[in-house]
């Protein structure tokens, strides 16, 4: 195994949405290509945010898609635990070390002090009031107070925060793997809180230490991020780390799919397309929502379409197998700008996905379908039903919206074809059809085809004047695969009762 270590690092205040699962998915393809190690590591020290249920859904959205995990909450690893809030001793031993070497700070000021400040700030036309090296000595500090003063307040546990004493006015590098060299001028970072009053360690301290004990080599996250790296780079020169600090790869926003602007995760919602992997299911009915698995899709199918969001493989392939990514993945192909969440392209990877599937791994999707509603069918029925069907279908659902007719009765007629197809006068002829195919011992496609070309024939009747018939009076509607091949599947029995039924409603729509 190489020293390639990298981490996907959701925090539990929610659904995993689809930027999420790309983060994991490019994290881990990395990890894969180049022998290493793939840890996920559950924020969750902002107890504010933290909802119940969201860790077991990422772990659940991440295994259906396929991205195992080599360290983490459930499988353990030498530098665990994985799990922030069991950490909490850590970062306070960390927030220490920098009070020690000079570059934290304690900061005593109560909220109603800020609050207060901000205000003046407010009155004298500062509306953007910051806690940094410009106010830094105006406030309630171990900075601005005397170390009497401060020994003082500590021995009175006086509540106080840790905050970052970021530098006056220099320049912050980072070398970006997708962006190149960014640049933050120090004089505009606030000296960020890393320990709260309560304890608890912030996003920023948390994830610095642990991404350096964990020994992390690559840090790749989503775009939002890339402004608290100016924060990270210093923490890593504060603790004397810079030597192993990460390599940094912000990944490019996802796009709504008209193109403008970041896809929020209401979108979902708003748009009836799944943004999130799987359905959550919130305590009102706004707050639920379908995933794409939900909606039917093949996982693979996902992870395909995610991965292309945002990187290229240079090549016009489209379709790659999570085998395929692992190997013609590279973070120099991810781009910087936008990609846009195109939902047809999903939908049409998809398609691809099941028409390669083998038949006996789509029966054994559809057979749970079919069965949470009661119906049981034998395995050479439904080999030749997913035949017919698997190029027909975009969604696993489709299966049923498309097929049911395979399984159940016809709901619906389309009456309008009918109206326009259905001659009354006809009937008797399409009687003596019926009999005819009722005749049929056990009839492949081909015998059911012979039987109704020789009857076209014989009555001089053209496609047109018969098929449709045939197929919505068997199937409801006129699209689908091969009437003849249906009506085989079928069997004469129930062909024969369909027909008979079907007759019977066609006079009615027709005189309706
Ligand atoms: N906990 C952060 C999140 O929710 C992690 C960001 C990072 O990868 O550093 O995305």
């Amino acid at each position: 195994m190489s020293n390639v270590r990298v981490r996907f690092a959701p925090s539990p205040t929610g659904a995993l949405h689809i930027g999420g699962v790309r983060t994991a998915l490019y994290n881990y393809l990395l990890a894969r290509q180049l022998g290493g190690t793939f840890i996920l590591r559950i924020e969750d020290t902002d107890q504010n945010r933290y909802v119940p249920g969201a860790e077991d859904y990422i772990k659940e959205a991440l295994a259906w898609c396929g991205l195992t995990i080599d360290e983490g909450t459930e499988q353990g690893g030498d530098y665990g635990p994985y799990r922030q809030s069991d950490r909490k001793a850590i970062y306070l031993e960390h927030a220490q070390k920098l009070i020690d070497n000079g570059t934290a700070y304690y900061a005593f000021d109560t909220p109603e002090e800020l609050d207060a400040r901000r205000e003046t700030e407010k009155e004298a036309g500062n509306h953007n009031f910051r806690y940094d090296a410009a106010s830094r000595s105006s406030m309630r500090n171990s900075e601005s107070l005397s170390s009497k003063e401060v020994a003082q307040l500590l021995a009175a546990n006086t509540p106080y925060t840790i905050r970052l004493k970021v530098p006056t006015d220099e320049i912050v590098k980072v070398t970006d793997l997708v962006r190149g060299d960014v640049q933050f001028q120090s004089k505009e970072l606030d000296d960020k809180i890393l320990l709260k009053t309560d304890g608890m360690p912030t996003y920023h301290l948390a994830n610095i230490v642990d991404d350096h004990l964990m020994k992390i080599t690559h840090v790749i996250r989503g775009e939002e991020w890339l402004p608290s790296t100016a924060h990270h780079v210093l923490l890593y020169r504060a603790f004397g780390w810079e030597d192993t600090m990460p390599a940094f790869a912000h990944l490019p926003l996802i796009l709504k799919p008209t193109g403008k602007g970041k896809l929020s995760k209401r979108d979902g919602v708003k748009l009836g397309i799944p943004v999130f992997p799987l359905a959550w299911k919130g305590a009102t009915e706004e707050e639920s929502f379908t995933g794409f698995r939900e909606f039917g899709f093949d996982p693979r199918a996902m992870v395909n379409f995610m991965a292309l969001l945002g990187w290229n493989p240079g090549t016009e392939q489209e379709l790659f197998s999570l085998e395929e990514l692992i190997k013609a993945f590279s973070i120099e192909k991810i781009g910087k700008a936008g990609a846009r969440f195109d939902f047809d392209k999903a939908k049409w990877f998809n398609q691809q996905y099941i028409m390669q599937s083998s038949d006996e791994d789509l029966i054994t999707i559809i057979k749970p379908m079919l069965a949470e509603k009661g119906i049981t069918k034998d395995d050479a029925f439904l080999t030749t039903f997913v035949q017919l069907m698997k190029e027909r279908v975009v969604v696993y659902g489709d299966f049923w919206d498309s097929g049911y007719y395979f399984f159940t009765d016809v709901t619906a007629y389309d009456e309008k074809n009918i109206r326009k197809k259905w001659k009354p006068e006809n009937q008797a002829l399409f009687e003596d059809l019926r009999q005819q195919l009722k005749a049929l011992n056990s009839p492949d496609e081909a015998a059911v085809e012979t039987t109704v070309k020789s009857f076209m024939e014989a009555n001089g009747l053209g496609f047109g004047a018969v098929l449709p018939i045939l197929r919505i009076g068997v199937t409801g509607t006129m699209k689908g695969p091969s009437i003849f091949a249906v009506m085989a599947l079928l069997g004469t029995e129930e062909v024969d009762r369909r027909l008979e039924a079907a007759y019977a409603a066609f006079n009615a729509i027709k005189n309706g």
